[in-house]
């Protein structure tokens, strides 16, 4: 069988999850778990955070069905709220928790009659100018919410531009404008992101939700002695399957991109674009051959990619490859870094990884 395998280690997610806790001690953090827990597959992560997380938050309503037809019986928030309003039903039957955005979701609201009252979070557009109201617009429709038999638990929630920025002036407008807006109306927040829990506890509210942080990536532009506490959650991981020599001056893979300058080993691994391995990785994008830091060598294809292995005397036809993860002797390549190679960010690169890639849990503790 071919060897590549995405490793995840439940227990690091569990670690991650308690360092986000222990970062905002006041507030109670939700799990976030969208897109498939962020390639993690989401229904294990849930499973692994049940006994520590309070509540779980997903995109959409699709997501939070499938946490509960796998047995979760947290809250579940719906981060943009419904995409119709007849959703409502079953946000009602199944005890969901909604963002609510725009006008039409408010007005949803204020027309149903659910048997249990709605938790709702009110999302305010502080300065991202993506989703949320205004704040001018917010003062008023929190004062139709809060008076609606159909609502309950309202929250005021707001997201962050760049909260990852060492630069604070973006977050430092957008705090301003929430906090105007909570102390007018006495209003319970749900703001920080990942890199908000990290770096701004004037942004941990009652609660905080920390996403890409729980897989062991580091969301912030400079790591801090926090940050470098995260564990890696996927290890990506596969084998040599091919080895050849080359004189100086032969290139390696389609157009021949990388060429050798002395006489090189080149190794063949198991991963390629097809598995979701970036395309976009230059010559020098470090894996590691048996724990040992290597770099690609050639354009990545669909189902191999090549590495100079020329320093790694003991490389063999079945060596260890880690695209991303922790080797076997403890050695950790960051996504993150692997990230910055490819000219993009751990997110898309955890989230791209392709169901061919099997994934394999492993837990020690329970
Ligand atoms: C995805 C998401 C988060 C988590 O963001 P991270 O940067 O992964 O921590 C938080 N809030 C909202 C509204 C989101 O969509």
């Amino acid at each position: 069988m071919r060897p590549l395998v995405a490793e995840i280690d439940l227990d690091a997610l569990r670690h991650n999850y308690q360092l986000a806790c222990r970062c905002a001690p006041h507030s109670r953090s939700v799990a976030v778990i969208k897109a498939d827990a962020y390639g993690h597959g989401a229904l294990e992560c849930a499973r692994a955070l049940e006994s520590l997380a309070p509540a779980f938050a997903v995109a959409c309503i699709e997501e939070a069905l499938t946490l509960r037809e796998g047995g979760i019986t947290q809250p579940i928030v719906l981060l943009e709220g419904i995409f119709t309003a007849n959703e409502l039903a079953l946000v009602d039957a199944h005890g969901f928790w909604v963002a609510v955005h725009s006008q039409w979701q408010v007005d949803a609201l204020l027309a149903a009659r659910p048997d249990q009252p709605i938790p709702v979070w009110l999302k305010v557009d502080s300065g991202m100018h993506r989703l949320g109201f205004a704040p001018h617009e917010a003062e008023n429709i929190w004062r139709q919410l809060k008076a609606a038999p159909s609502v309950a638990a309202l929250h005021l929630m707001s997201h962050f531009a760049s909260a990852d920025a060492l630069d604070n002036r973006c977050f430092n407008q957008q705090m301003e404008q929430i906090q105007a807006l909570a102390s007018a109306l006495d209003a319970p927040l749900c703001l920080a992101n990942s890199p908000a829990t990290l770096a701004w506890p004037v942004a941990h509210g009652d609660w905080n939700r920390p996403g890409v942080m729980l897989y062991g990536s580091d969301p912030l532009e400079v790591a801090n002695e926090v940050t470098q506490q995260l564990q890696p959650v996927m290890t990506l991981r596969s084998k040599i399957i091919a080895l050849r020599e080359l004189e100086e001056g032969e290139p390696v893979g389609y157009g021949g991109r990388w060429r050798a300058q002395r006489r090189s080993r080149i190794a063949v691994v198991a991963c390629g674009y097809g598995d979701g391995y970036d395309r976009h990785a230059v010559d020098g994008t470090p894996v590691l051959v048996n724990g040992q830091r290597c770099p690609i060598a050639g354009k990545v294809s669909m189902d191999m990619l090549t590495v100079d292995v020329t320093d790694v005397p003991d490389a063999a036809i079945g060596s260890d490859v880690v695209l991303w993860g922790r080797a076997q002797n403890g050695e950790v390549l960051r996504v993150d870094e692997v990230a910055r190679y490819c000219d993009t960010i751990s997110y898309t690169l955890l989230t791209g990884v392709l169901p061919r890639a099997p994934r394999r849990y492993h837990e020690c503790s329970v």
